[in-house]
């Protein structure tokens, strides 16, 4: 489980299936317990939220039921309006009969208090109330709530059946509203795409913290420490840092930085390994990377380019043709693998990276600003 995006807003894992299916199945053993084997209760489920809780009690439920729904709509967007406009799907006679209505979630009360006046009134033998989810700071009503699967605070919930405007029903877990405070960009493309050039402008457009691992290397090389050294002899040649040093140190370099509003990372993740160690460190932070954010430009452009700054970059390994080969291949063999990598989670944006800078910058803010 990891934060999702629905529509505008982002939402984190909270309540597994496992935890769910423990909730419903100690639900379905008090009200077996309570009722016993002579009742033949009719379990009521409210739709459309209800669905996956009732179908998943009622297999918990091992005693003889009925199962029915109504359906009633009062919910839009992400707090209840408390507007009740019909109700649907009560045909049976129910006089004399244990009904059990059967909710995924109570926060308000007010569509609840309507549907239990209706079902009051048709002389039943006994009414009661299941709940998978309570909120009990909100709740505002004198009914009682015979049976509550876990009790939550006010905070909008999506999946098990429970939706965000139409979506999220279809999640087989919980997901609780999150206000995200960051926005993660990796600029993405091959050794002289001009990703350092635009990172630098776009960290003022956007108020976000540059980390170049590439310049982090480089100072620690100037400045001779124990990273510096160790990084110098597979950088001259081309060839990648190994993941474990690389990934310690960007951590650390995003640690520096407590209040920052995101982050433009430029030049990592470079493997697949630091994309997964990446997402991780992030989520474990409630925060995951807004997008991949790529610079598209042909090689032999890009041969010519680092050539050209190598006359006055003074860095080693843009001054010679093979070493640039040799940047190329690692960029083939273990970098390129990551535009799938965030393909997959609908994440990689493309973007032309030919052209002047102010046009390049231009059709990079097109991308940033959706994301
Ligand atoms: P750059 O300035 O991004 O072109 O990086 C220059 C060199 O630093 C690369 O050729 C690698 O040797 C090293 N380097 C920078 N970032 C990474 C990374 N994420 N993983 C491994 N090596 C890296």
């Amino acid at each position: 489980m990891s934060i999702l995006k629905i529509h505008d807003k982002y939402f984190k894992p909270y309540k597994s299936r496992k935890k769910i299916a423990k909730y419903v199945s100690l639900l379905a053993q008090q009200v077996a317990l309570d009722l016993g084997k002579k009742e033949v209760p009719l379990f009521i489920g409210i739709l459309n939220g209800s669905f996956m809780f009732v179908a998943d009690f009622i297999r918990a439920y091992k005693d003889q039921c009925e199962i029915s729904f109504v359906k009633f709509t009062s919910y839009k967007g992400t707090t209840s309006t408390g507007e009740v406009r019909k109700l649907v799907g009560i045909n049976e006679n129910l006089e004399g009969r244990t009904v059990i209505i059967l909710e995924d979630i109570i926060d308000t009360g007010n569509t609840l208090v309507e549907i239990y006046e209706i079902f009051r009134n048709k002389k039943l033998k006994q009414l009661k109330i299941v709940t998978l989810f309570f909120k009990p700071n909100v709740f505002r009503k004198g009914l009682p709530i015979d049976y509550i699967g876990k009790s939550i605070p006010d905070k909008f919930i999506v999946g098990y059946g429970l939706d965000y405007n139409g979506l999220g029903r279809n999640l087989d877990s919980i997901y609780q509203l999150t206000t995200r405070k960051m926005t993660n960009i990796v600029l993405f493309g091959p050794p002289g795409s001009g990703k350092g050039t635009q990172a630098t402008i776009l960290k003022d457009i956007y108020g976000l913290i540059h980390i170049s691992t590439g310049d982090v290397f480089r100072y620690n090389i100037k400045n001779s420490t124990e990273l510096g050294l160790l990084a110098k002899s597979f950088m001259d040649k081309g060839n990648l840092v190994p993941d474990e040093i690389t990934i310690n140190m960007l951590k650390a370099e995003v640690d520096k930085n407590t209040d920052a509003k995101g982050f433009i990372f430029d030049g990592f993740p470079r493997t697949e390994l630091q994309a997964k160690a990446l997402d991780n460190f992030l989520a474990e932070k409630g925060e995951t990377i807004n997008g991949m954010v790529a610079l598209e430009v042909e090689e032999d452009l890009l041969v010519k380019r680092l050539l050209k700054r190598g006359e006055t970059s003074g860095r080693l390994d843009d001054q010679d043709e093979s070493k640039i080969r040799n940047r190329f291949n690692e960029y083939k063999n273990k970098t390129s693998v990551l535009k799938n990598y965030y393909q997959n989670q609908n994440k990689y944006f493309g973007a032309n990276g030919v052209g002047t800078i102010e046009k390049i910058t231009e059709r990079l803010c097109q991308i940033f600003d959706t994301l």
